[in-house]
């Protein structure tokens, strides 16, 4: 490859785009990569081009590595397909829905589940067909809420899916291993800085599914890490490790306390500090119970559910979501407080949940020994020396509480603090939901048929792009690992002598040598645009034949490390060749 900035359709932009917060965002635009068209859909221009194409190779050949098989499937899909999975309605506005001359409703394929377990329905029938494994590298449609930061969240934007078909669970967990596997495998490759985090905890059976996160203070996904380990997760999936029961005997009796105006626990803490018991209090000593109601699926009953906590943690919505899924959540409403008046708002207790049939759920911190401050169920009552397995069983344990920077690792190593990623790839265990809704079936040896299976996985590899330049730039442009780079090697001559004919030769052996050069033969550009745009650009390695041609020397630049080196101009294509092999 051998590209001529002179007839190259490249413009450069020395402004930042108006739109643009992020740094891929400003460098891929002003770079010349890509070029908005609407919001959230993207030009992708020569460099940009080669660029996506060098993330999707590497893609592939980890793909086909592990046994999948490439096709290329339709991004406009018939609305029947995703009707019978319920997801034309549950997508919502994010699903681009269009019609037909005919007037027949389709959609533009936000991710292709129905569509390949309808085409495997198709084809395969006998166990012998199985495992499969089946990929596609195409443009995928969102109407996302908030298209962002360029390429990073587009509306249009290329996806690797992939999908594994198995005769049983044996054989799914191996098809996703391999896709772990070929995941951490193509990252690595990419350069990128990433974490595999658990989705969600699993803890109600729910199927394995992890997130591979790129590291970036940009990104929009929180997930916790540890001080002292590799261990990362999800919010969701934070599990906190609980303190041994202590023995009940020998601590004081509950007692009740008249404590008025407390309905919030500072004005609590303060008050019983002002009573002269003998010990301080802090709202980690006060049991907190927070009532929602949840409501399983297909049911219209919604039932209470009391979470017992530490009074210094809130609830963590997005915990509580992942923990009680797939029962839905919601906070209580005026009229559920007025048709339980049991529920004394900020005086809620154990005893009153307990007695009156609320499912009562407490946090792993609230073990069998542990005494409280907490509701006496009557406004202006608390009650102290509430002792956990004592006084009051609750239901079970629930894992909901906010993670703080700081809380122990649950692996036991270091303390936990939070940090932000990219989601740049996602496998999924998605079992028999889509086989089921389409009856997809493989006839076993003993003639009886069985249902398939199934993975689904997915990189996007636009945002791909995008994540290696939030984690690799500096303030004068993109450094790209030389995997992707647009070119091995960008040859710059610059000067009124023969330079740029030099530099022409140059770039031409480098070509015959298997580099793939770009090389800069603009004339009437002065070097210091040159230089600009070239650490802009962001190849690995320049070659610069300036004034020291004269002299027979050349430099040869770093892009990653700055440094510069001056070479005899007859050793220079050898040395380059070294450098970009390195
Ligand atoms: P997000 O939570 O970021 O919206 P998602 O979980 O909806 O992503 P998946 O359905 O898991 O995305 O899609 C697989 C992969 O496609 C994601 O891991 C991500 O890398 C990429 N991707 C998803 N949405 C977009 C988008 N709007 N623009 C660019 N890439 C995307
Ligand atoms: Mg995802």
């Amino acid at each position: 490859m051998l590209l001529r900035m002179s007839t190259l359709f490249l413009r450069t932009l020395r402004e930042d785009p108006a739109d643009a917060e992020v740094p891929s965002h400003k460098l891929l635009v002003r770079g010349g990569y890509v070029r908005r068209a609407a919001p959230g859909v993207y030009s992708w221009l020569p460099l940009g081009k080669i660029v996506l194409e060098n993330v999707a190779r590497v893609v592939r050949e980890e793909m086909d590595a592990m046994g999948g098989q490439e096709l290329l499937l339709p991004a406009l899909l018939p609305k029947e397909y995703y009707e019978a999975t319920g997801r034309w309605e549950e997508y919502g506005d994010t699903l681009f829905r269009l019609r037909d001359r005919k007037g027949a409703d389709y959609l533009l394929g936000p991710t292709h589940e129905e569509v390949f377990t309808l085409l495997v329905k198709g084809e395969y029938s006998s166990y012998k067909d199985f495992p499969v494994i089946l990929y596609q590298i195409q443009e995928k449609f969102r109407d996302e809420a908030r298209p962002r930061a360029g390429v990073l969240r587009g509306r249009e934007f290329h996806m690797k899916d992939s999908y594994s078909f198995d005769i049983d669970d044996a054989g799914l967990q191996e098809s996703y291993d391999k896709h772990r596997a070929a995941y951490i495998r193509i990252f690595d490759r990419l350069g990128l800085e990433y974490v595999i985090v658990k989705a969600t905890s699993g803890a109600m059976g729910g199927s394995a599914s992890e997130e591979f996160l790129a590291v970036a203070p940009t990104g929009e996904d929180t997930f916790v890490r540890s001080t002292g380990s590799d261990y990362a997760a999800n919010v969701e999936a934070v599990t906190t490790p609980a303190p041994a029961a202590l023995p009940v005997e020998g601590l004081p009796e509950a007692k009740v306390h008249h404590t008025p105006d407390t309905a919030t626990i500072l004005a609590l803490v303060d008050f019983l500090n002002g009573l002269d018991l003998g010990r301080d209090f802090t709202e980690a000593d006060t049991l907190k119970n927070v009532l929602v109601k949840t409501r399983v699926p297909g049911s219209d009953e919604w039932e209470l559910l009391a979470v017992g906590l530490p009074g210094d943690r809130e609830v963590d919505f997005k915990r509580l979501e992942a923990a009680l899924e797939p029962a839905e959540v919601a906070l209580l409403e005026e009229e559920d407080f007025a048709a339980n008046p049991f529920l004394v708002k900020g005086y809620i207790g154990p005893r009153a949940l307990l007695d009156n049939k609320v499912r009562y759920l407490v946090d792993p911190r609230v073990v069998t020994g542990t005494a409280w401050v907490t509701g006496a169920d009557r406004p202006d009552h608390h009650v102290i020396d509430l002792v956990a397995g004592r006084d009051f069983t609750p239901d079970g344990v629930i894992d909901v509480a906010e993670v703080r920077d700081g809380d122990p690792s649950p692996d036991g190593r270091g303390t936990l603090y939070t940090a932000r990623g990219i989601e740049i790839g996602h496998i999924f265990q998605l079992g028999r939901k889509y086989t089921d809704a389409f009856q997809v079936d493989a006839l076993g040896p003993d003639g009886k048929p069985k249902r398939i299976t199934m993975g689904s996985y997915g990189i996007g590899v636009s945002r791909v792009v995008a994540s290696v330049v939030e984690q690799s730039h500096d303030d004068k442009g993109i450094v790209w690992p030389r995997e992707i780079a647009p070119a091995d090697v960008h040859v710059i001559g610059t000067g009124k002598g023969d330079q740029i004919e030099e530099a022409l030769r140059i770039a031409g052996e480098l070509q015959a040598r298997g580099l793939r050069v770009l090389v800069d033969d603009r004339k009437g550009v002065s070097p210091g645009v040159k230089f600009t745009d070239a650490e802009l650009l962001g190849v690995p390695t320049a070659v610069i034949i300036g004034r020291g041609l004269a002299d027979g020397v050349v430099e040869l630049r770093d892009r990653a490390t700055g440094e510069r080196e001056e070479v005899a101009l007859d050793a220079i294509v050898e040395r380059t060749v070294a450098a970009c092999r390195a």
